[in-house]
């Protein structure tokens, strides 16, 4: 196939786009905070942690709060002496988070630059021998990270490039009224619903997610004619857009929606969903990063998917909500370690995700319920699917396992979409 005009006026817009994230200086500052790993020994090491977790202001970067697992704590520069004062045992996983978040900005800024410069040299190669310069369109999308404004470009450009297999949907608005956009693909009786971003400063999961539509769209992989005439896909790459717009312009480390409440800004939308909300695994305090919300279904985000997903049931083959970070596929339920009754068929389809993850780049994914996986977690995105005759719900978390956590390197986002690409396809291929 011939570049057309449109898609290298396209690839010269991304060149000059891809890596305008906004400037850092008007953002929250993390000078020497770090980002301690707990080893959970005992019950008493759990009760010491939530005895304090708002006195010292703990973020907790993972949830894994079960007797043997690890915990990921986010504890501030002033608040370290107070946490070593608990004598509990800690290995520090990152010694100051601002230099993890300042070298992600230098990361994109220079691989955005490289980007360029790349592109400036396939120009003149297209130029000089009328080069195929399409096949280069996606990779320089999937090479780094992008602003709001980007990726909403993004998704417009994959509708108006794909007529008839590609259409505009929205779950709704968030609360600040920015619309929680996606692509439809494929016209299948049976559907499947995934989006990334729920947690805002979860930022693969909104590359790894559209690295999946545009597998949907221009991948290479000859299952993918079946699946459009058997599925139809639902992709939403940011879930709660006014948290991903504070992630890039005031508060990096921000997790949950746009809503203020009692002076502090958000609620967990992932313990808002309205199933068995408020039933473990959640806070009542506003500032809390697991705030629930003073009521189910408070947050309009959740709100809309679960209102999205109604009106398809009982037709949705599956639904994913995307995460980062742990390396997880997991199912229902989060507010009891009581399995459901379809618990073996869906984990042999999340081992078989985890099988499929590992043959691409030797990435080991755990798999299982999530409250016995992680900890409890009420008012969860898979726990409503499921309460809903969803098929199969999962709560999937990406790269890595904490080495840079939330920050994950823009090298790493072609990688993890290719691993997860074969999870996905893995689980189609069964359903
Ligand atoms: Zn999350």
């Amino acid at each position: 196939m011939r570049f057309s005009l449109i898609s290298l006026a396209a690839v010269a817009a991304l060149a000059t786009q891809a890596y305008a994230l906004p400037a850092a200086p008007s953002q929250a500052l993390f000078r020497n905070d770090r980002v301690v790993r707990i080893e959970v020994k005992d019950e008493a090491t759990l009760k010491a942690l939530s005895d304090n977790e708002e006195a010292l202001n703990f973020d907790y970067f993972t949830h894994n709060k079960n007797i043997g697992g690890n915990i990921d704590i986010h504890v501030s520069a002033d608040k370290f002496a107070q946490f070593e004062a608990l004598k509990i045992p800690y290995t520090v996983l990152i010694p100051d988070l601002q230099a993890v978040i300042d070298a992600e900005q230098k990361d994109i800024q220079e691989t955005g630059t490289r980007i360029q410069q790349e592109l400036q040299v396939q120009r003149k190669k297209f130029n000089a021998a009328g080069e195929d310069l399409s096949t280069y369109a996606a990779p320089v999308w999937f090479q780094n990270y992008h602003t709001y404004a980007e990726h909403t470009a993004w998704i417009n450009t994959q509708i108006s490039q794909n007529p008839g297999k590609a259409s505009a949907i929205s779950f709704g608005n968030s609360s600040q009224g920015r619309p929680q956009a996606g692509i439809k693909i494929g016209n299948g009786p049976n559907h499947v619903v995934f989006h990334g971003t729920q947690h805002s400063r979860e930022w693969i999961t909104t590359m790894v997610v559209e690295y999946i539509a545009d597998q949907l769209l221009t991948g290479s992989d000859p299952r993918v004619a079946g699946y459009l005439s058997k599925f139809t896909f639902h992709v939403v790459p940011i879930m709660n857009p006014d948290g991903f717009v504070i992630t890039q312009t005031s508060n990096r480390m921000h997790r949950k929606n746009g809503q203020t409440n009692g002076g502090c800004v958000g609620t967990d939308t992932n313990r808002n969903w309205g199933y068995q909300w408020n039933t473990g695994g959640t806070s009542n305090n506003p500032c809390s990063d697991t705030y629930r919300g003073p009521k189910a279904f408070s947050s309009p985000e959740a709100t809309n998917v679960a209102n999205y997903l109604k009106a398809l049931v009982p037709n949705v083959a599956m639904y994913i909500d995307v995460h980062s970070y742990s390396q997880l596929w997991m199912t229902p339920w989060g507010y009891t370690g009581t399995r459901p009754s379809n618990y073996n068929y869906l984990l042999g389809l999340a081992n078989t995700a985890a099988n499929a993850i590992k043959a691409v780049h030797g990435m080991s994914f755990r798999t299982g319920d999530i409250y016995n996986t992680i900890y409890p977690a009420s008012g969860n995105s898979a726990d409503f699917a499921q309460s809903i005759g969803v098929k199969v719900p999962f709560a999937v978390e990406l790269r890595d396992k904490g080495q840079y956590g939330f920050n994950l390197p823009a090298n790493q986002i072609i990688p993890s979409g290719e691993e997860t690409w074969a999870g996905f396809a893995a689980v189609l291929d069964k359903l």
